[in-house]
C-alpha cells in the first residue's frame, strides 16, 4: 500500500505551528507496518487542492490534515469534493450533532459552522469526539470517474481531535486494507550506552542477511532505537540476533525510556533510590519524577552544586576535595556513599562534572563527568565519561549514563569499564 500525507495550513509553513501531526501519524503508521511514501505541506487556499490531487495520483491512500474548520481558509472539504467531483450534501446526522453541541452552549448553529455538516456524497463521516468538525473518508471507488484510485481521509488539524479519530476511525479501515490484516510487525529495540556506529558494527551485516527484514535507526535523547519491521517471524529472528549481539545495551523493547524502565525495576524489587547531583542540577531526579509511580522509588534528591554543599549535605571530606578536586573519582564516590548514608536508600547515584563551556582544564576538559552508584552491601562503582558540547546535552547524557548504571545493577548486567 502506498500512502501519502498532506498537511495543510499556512501556519505550518510560517513556522508558527510545528507539524507534530506528521510526526505522530508517521509513528502510528509505522506501527501498522505502513511506510509514509511522501509528506507534503501546503498552505491554505488553492494549494490544498493541488496537494491532494498530486498525492492521490501517486497513492492508494492519502491522509489530509487540517482545514476542516469553520473559517474561510478552511477549504479541505471543498477541495476534496471538487477533486472527485462529488456534490456536498447537508448531512442530517452531523447537523443534529452540531445542533446539540451548540444548543448545550446556548447557541444556534451559525452559517460558518453549518459548513461542517456538508459531506461529499458517498463519503463516510468519522466521529470527532473533541471538536465540531467531523472527519471524512472518501472511498477510492468515488474517484474512478476522474481516473483516481486513492482513499482520501480528511482529518482535523488540532492534535487532540486528530489523534482519537486516527486511532478509532482510520486505523481500523487501514488495517482492513492491508492484504495480511497487518501481520507485519514493527519492533523498536531501545539501546543506550553505545554509539550508532558501534551498533552498526555489531548488527548491520547480520541483519541484512535476514530476507524481508527492514532495518532503521533513530537517534533519540541519549539512546538509539533499532527499528525492525517485516513479517512477524522475520522480525522475531532479527530481534533474537540483536539480543544475542548487544542484549546488555537494550533498555526496552516496548518504547519505554530508561527512566520508566528503572522505576519499574525498582518497584518490582521494592527498593528506592536517592540522588546526589552537582553538574546535572537536579535533572536526574527530575527525569525519575517524570514517571508515574516515582514516589514509590525516589526518596530524596540532593543538588549539591557548591563544594560547601557537597560537604554539608553529603559529608564529602575537605581533604578529598583539596587533593582531587570536585570532579574526581574520590569525590563522586564520597558523594554517592554520603547520599546512601544520609538517605538510607537502597541505591544512591551521584554526578559531578564540568558542564562547560567554561571551567575546563587540560586534565578535566569541559564535558568531563564522574558518575557513581553506591548500593547497600555492594562495592561502589564509579565511571568517568566525556560529553563535550552544549550544556543541556551534557546534562541529558550525564543523567542518562547515571540511569544506565542503576539499570545495569538492577538487572545484574556487568557495568562496562
Ligand atoms: P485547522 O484544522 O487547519 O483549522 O487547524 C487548527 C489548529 O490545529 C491549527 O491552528 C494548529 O494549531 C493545529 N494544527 C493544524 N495542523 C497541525 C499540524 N500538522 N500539526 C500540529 N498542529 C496542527
Ligand atoms: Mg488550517
Amino acid at each position: 500500500m502506498r500512502l501519502e500525507l498532506v498537511n495543510t495550513g499556512t501556519e505550518l509553513l510560517l513556522g508558527d505551528t510545528i507539524n507534530t501531526n506528521a510526526a505522530w501519524l508517521g509513528q502510528r503508521l509505522a506501527a501498522l507496518g505502513i511506510d509514509v511514501a511522501r509528506q507534503t505541506i501546503v498552505p491554505d487556499g488553492r494549494a490544498v487542492f493541488e496537494g491532494i490531487e498530486e498525492a492521490a495520483r501517486r497513492s492508494d491512500v492519502v491522509l489530509v490534515t487540517g482545514g476542516l474548520g469553520p473559517t474561510n481558509d478552511d477549504v479541505t472539504r471543498e477541495c476534496a469534493a471538487e477533486l472527485y467531483d462529488l456534490p456536498l450534501d447537508l448531512h442530517e446526522g452531523v447537523m443534529a450533532w452540531l445542533t446539540d453541541y451548540f444548543g448545550k452552549r446556548g447557541k444556534p448553529v451559525n452559517e460558518a459552522s453549518r459548513r461542517q455538516a456538508m459531506v461529499p456524497r458517498g463519503a463516510a463521516v468519522l466521529e470527532n469526539r473533541f471538536g465540531t468538525a467531523p472527519g471524512l473518508h472518501i472511498p477510492a471507488v468515488l474517484g474512478s470517474a476522474r481516473g483516481l484510485h486513492a482513499h482520501i481521509f480528511l482529518l482535523p488539524g488540532p492534535p487532540r481531535e486528530l489523534k482519537p479519530m486516527m486511532e478509532h476511525a482510520v486505523e481500523p479501515v487501514l488495517r482492513g486494507m492491508l492484504a495480511d490484516g497487518g501481520a507485519r510487525e514493527v519492533l523498536y529495540l531501545k539501546s543506550t550506552g553505545i554509539g550508532e556506529s558501534d551498533i552498526v558494527d555489531k548488527i548491520q551485516v547480520g541483519l541484512e542477511a535476514i530476507a524481508d527484514l527492514d532495518l532503521g535507526y533513530c537517534i533519540g535523547r541519549g539512546d538509539v532505537d533499532i527499528r525492525l519491521s517485516g513479517p512477524r517471524d522475520v522480525v522475531a529472528a532479527g530481534a533474537h540476533f540483536v539480543r544475542e549481539r548487544m542484549g546488555d545495551f537494550i533498555v526496552s523493547e516496548d518504547r519505554r525510556v530508561i527512566e520508566e524502565v528503572v522505576v519499574a525495576l525498582l518497584r518490582e524489587r521494592r527498593q528506592w533510590v536517592a540522588t546526589a547531583e552537582s553538574c546535572t542540577g537536579g535533572l536526574l531526579a527530575c527525569r525519575i519524577t517524570d514517571v508515574s509511580g516515582a514516589s514509590e522509588v525516589l526518596g530524596e534528591g540532593y543538588v549539591a552544586y557548591a563544594n560547601a554543599a557537597k560537604q554539608k549535605l553529603l559529608g564529602v571530606k575537605t581533604e578529598t576535595l583539596a587533593a582531587h578536586g570536585a570532579v574526581s573519582e574520590a569525590v563522586v564516590c564520597e558523594m554517592a556513599e554520603g547520599c546512601l548514608r544520609a538517605s538510607g536508600a537502597d541505591h544512591a547515584l551521584a554526578l559531578t562534572g564540568v558542564a562547560g563551556p567554561a571551567g575546563g582544564t587540560p586534565e578535566k576538559p569541559a564535558g568531563t563527568v564522574w558518575i557513581a552508584l553506591a548500593s547497600g552491601g555492594e562495592t561502589t562503582e564509579a565511571r568517568k565519561l566525556f560529553f563535550p558540547g552544549a550544556r543541556d546535552r551534557f546534562k541529558l547524557l550525564a543523567s542518562q549514563a547515571a540511569l544506565e548504571l542503576l539499570r545495569r545493577r538492577l538487572r545484574g548486567i556487568p557495568i562496562p569499564s
